[in-house]
């Protein structure tokens, strides 16, 4: 037996030797758990042994399947800067933290998304020292747009510990880089290792679950820590070791590419023959073909792994479905439904210097959702509360910002913008008001300051308040239309919308005037 078939062997031995026992890796921890997240639990699939059917237990099939993977990704591969980085990058630690940065950004966002981000983010800190330096404001003004926030924030923290803590060596190792540096788990931690370092350890992803899942007709909850624990167990048999980054990168590439969740390209797949679900399909096809031309049909061989009960089969409650092919796998328990939230948000606005619109934006707390990020001023809601609560709420919020009388009935209306965040689904409540530029501020209350447009832009925001912006700017395109004119549902006028122009500023004595109650 060669040596690379011998040590093939001896993987699918102990992942065979793991599965007996149940209890092999701990599920993904910390942010990893997006990437391969265990919910909830499938005790019996952790405890059988799983068939050879959902294995790779041979090894000139899996030699043949790295061959066959790794040469498709030579050939296809997309060009993605921090790939270029990784491939040419002399620097170990450098090489290390680009690959990391780019893991990080990945996390729950497409690859096109990233790409801008990624690059002005080298750009401007192209190394752990660089980054270690920078400020919290101006990682989150970077980082804005791209969507959960803390992992910026997390990152930084993490290069200051390797900077201050490790003389600024990255770990080497996936356990290390998973033991040493807060918020890398199981999956970034061994992206990181094959990737820059060369160690041969899988990655278990989004798109390698898809990938493995139909690879070997797993059809248990994909999100169980069961089945993800026999997932991370199959990507480390299949890692080749001779090319370990380009081995793992290559698997996630043929599940973002060709292996996608709805219309996967099977005609197009490299690895095809070594994949259960598509030979069902083939099977089918051919069986049906055969009743369609008369010809006595085979006794079709529908592949089911033979042992009953099956903890990585297609439950016996949702069995294969012919229509939907190699898409039956992988299946997830239903997701928990978006938690409701409700927030009134108001574009207080005034005159600048040169006569343009100026913003208040004032910032978030330090932890929590958002965390650092400015918005509008804005103030949570119950469900249920009346729109004349709602503004009177809301104006009380207001005058705490700017220590003034707000009249409730002087909000205008905008319109109401949906965010979806991972697990909330926001809805923002739009008002704004015309304000004197006299106001001030109080300096005792959370950071806020007067922006232009093109500073908004350019500050730490989140892309839920640049909505809320194009909301008030559309409002008031439509009111300066002659034609149009502006039609509110709940209207309401602008304070000072008692003059020709609804733009026009509301002088310090008109806003002292407003009455302070509806
Ligand atoms: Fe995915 Fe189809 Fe390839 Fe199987 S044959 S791995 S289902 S693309």
């Amino acid at each position: 037996m060669s040596p690379a078939r011998a040590r093939v062997a001896a993987a699918a031995g102990a992942l065979r030797r793991s599965s007996g026992s149940g209890g092999s890796a701990a599920p993904p921890r910390g942010r990893d758990r997006k990437r391969a997240s265990p919910r909830g639990g499938a005790p019996a699939a952790a405890r059988a042994p799983p068939p050879a059917r959902h294995l790779f237990s041979d090894p000139a099939e899996v030699e043949a399947l790295r061959g066959n993977l790794l040469s498709w990704y030579d050939r296809c591969k997309r060009d993605l800067p921090w790939r270029a980085l990784a491939a040419t990058e002399p620097d170990a630690d450098r090489r290390g933290y680009a690959v990391w940065v780019s893991e990080i950004m990945l996390q729950q966002t497409q690859v096109a998304t990233v790409i801008d981000y990624y690059k002005r983010w080298m750009q401007k800190w192209p190394t752990l020292q660089a980054l270690a330096q920078a400020s919290l404001e101006e990682v989150n003004e970077l980082w804005a747009g791209l969507g959960y926030y803390s992992r910026g924030k997390r990152l930084q923290e993490a290069a200051r510990k390797v900077v201050s803590e490790l003389a600024g060596r990255m770990p080497r190792t996936a356990e290390d880089l998973q033991k040493l540096l807060p918020g890398v788990g199981r999956y970034t931690a061994g992206a990181i290792a094959s990737i820059s370092y060369g160690q041969a350890t899988g990655v278990v992803d989004g798109n390698v679950i898809r990938v493995l899942c139909r690879l070997r007709c797993i059809g248990a909850d994909s999100s169980s820590p069961a089945v993800i624990d026999r997932l991370w167990d199959m990507a480390n048999v299949l890692v080749d070791s001779s090319r370990p980054g380009d081995f793992n990168q290559a698997l996630m590439e043929l599940g973002a590419t060709v292996c996608v969740p709805k219309a996967p390209l099977c005609g197009e797949c490299p690895v095809k023959q070594h994949c259960q679900a598509w030979r069902r399909v083939e099977k089918e096809l051919a069986f049906a073909s055969q009743k369609l031309f008369g010809k006595p049909p085979p006794v079709p061989d529908v592949e089911d792994c033979g042992v009953g009960d099956c903890p990585l089969c297609l439950p016996a409650t949702e069995p294969w479905d012919s229509s939907l092919g190699v898409t039956n796998f992988p299946r997830k328990a239903a997701k928990k439904p978006p938690r409701a939230m409700r927030t009134a948000t108001c574009v207080l606005e005034r005159r600048g210097c040169h006569g343009a619109p100026e913003y208040l934006i004032v910032q978030r707390p330090s932890s929590g959702l958002l965390a650092g990020l400015w918005e509008f001023p804005s103030l949570p809601l119950a469900q249920d509360l009346q729109e004349k609560k709602e503004r009177e709420e809301l104006a009380d919020h207001l005058q705490a910002w700017i220590g003034r009388p707000v009249a409730a009935k002087g909000l205008q209306f905008i319109g109401e913008v949906i965010h979806i965040f991972s697990h909330i689904h926001q809805t923002y409540v739009v008002y704004s008001l015309h304000l004197d530029r006299d106001v001030t501020l109080d300096p005792a209350l959370s950071p806020s300051r007067w922006v232009t447009e093109d500073e908004f832009h350019a500050s730490a925001v989140s892309t839920a308040m640049k909505k809320v912006l194009k909301a008030h700017e559309k409002q008031r395109r439509k009111e300066s239309s002659p034609v149009k004119g502006s039609k509110r549902k709940r209207g309401t006028k602008a304070q000072g919308a008692g003059s020709a122009c609804p733009g026009a500023q509301l002088s310090l004595r008109a806003f002292l005037r407003a009455p302070t109650a509806p």
